[in-house]
């Protein structure tokens, strides 16, 4: 049976050390403050922005909540995020994902300065990460990093496959890996042979979107295995794009849905909003 890597303890251990560091930054009077726009009534997005304002005030950081109507015109929200990004009192600003069909979601991303990205989708975000500069990382993969180098998972020379290659996860996990100087590896919906490339990796990486799809025939005997995915099934269960029960008969570690990846992602928002401090 693998090592379950435990992603509620490792984001909670990110959020206590963000938490110290807002408190010394508090102290020499900086406060730092995350700007949180939702557009619409999505109930899912609405979960996701009321946990990240939960998890800012636990960690000591000042949330600043805009929930603007579903029939707001990108003219007025392409406004409000030109006035957060000439406040000095805004250091991150998120703009919750999806947007309504009438406004176009890559105008949004691009419009917030690269300095309070901390969602980390801006392209000069994306192209920092590519060069190794300085720059947001996106908070999936990165948190995807944090749980492999916090459970002792070595990278170096590994041969990692991602399985995916969105521009949220898959693309800048791979970037990521290959800083960390992983063989990285990266399939899509058109990749021929992917139960054998797969099969190749010593780390597998897994964010397609499709629930319970690769299982223990797509695992090699040791591998450490991590799914990105999230899904509810009809009895309203969370799985992931892992078959977790075969899965974990044959890799030496693996993240379990609910508890692996999901977690990490918000509190690696919580880390940027801090970092952003150094960036500003
Ligand atoms: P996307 O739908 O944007 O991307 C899915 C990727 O998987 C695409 O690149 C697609 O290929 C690829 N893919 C789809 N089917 C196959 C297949 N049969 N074989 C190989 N590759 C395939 O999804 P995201 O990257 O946004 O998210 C992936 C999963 O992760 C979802 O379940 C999502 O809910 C979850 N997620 C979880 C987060 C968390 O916080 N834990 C955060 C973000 C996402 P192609 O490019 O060719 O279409």
């Amino acid at each position: 049976m693998a090592q379950i890597i435990d992603g509620k303890a490792i984001s909670a251990a990110i959020k206590d050390e963000c938490k110290e560091r807002t408190t010394a930054y508090l102290a020499e009077g900086k406060e730092i403050c995350l700007s949180v726009i939702q557009v619409g009534n999505d109930p899912a997005s609405s979960v996701y922005v009321g946990n990240k304002k939960k998890a800012c005030a636990y960690v000591g950081i000042k949330s600043l909540a805009y929930e603007l109507p579903e029939e707001t015109t990108q003219e007025e929200l392409l406004s409000l995020i030109g006035e957060l990004n000439g406040r000095k009192d805004v250091n991150g600003i998120l703009v919750q994902l999806p947007l309504p069909k009438h406004i176009d979601e890559n105008a949004v991303i691009q419009a917030i300065d690269p300095k309070k990205d901390v969602d980390g989708f801006h392209p000069q975000s994306v192209g920092a990460l590519c060069i190794g500069q300085p720059g947001f990382v996106s908070c999936t993969p990165a948190g995807v990093i944090q749980l492999l180098k916090r459970s002792n998972v070595e990278i170096a020379g590994k041969h990692c496959v991602i399985v995916g290659r969105s521009n949220i996860v898959g693309k800048p996990m791979a970037l990521l890996m290959l800083r960390e100087n992983a063989t990285v590896c990266v399939t899509h919906s058109k990749t021929q042979n992917l139960k054998e490339i797969c099969k190749q990796a010593d780390i597998l990486i897994v964010a397609m979107g499709k629930p319970k799809f690769i299982d223990a025939s797509y695992i090699k005997e040791g591998a450490v295995v991590i799914d990105v995915g999230i899904h509810r099934n009809a009895e309203n269960k969370l799985c992931g794009d892992v078959d977790f029960d075969s899965a974990s008969q044959i890799a030496s570690a693996i993240t379990p849905v609910p508890g692996g990846v999901g977690p990490m992602t918000i509190a690696m928002l919580m880390k940027n909003c801090v970092d952003s401090i150094l960036l500003q």
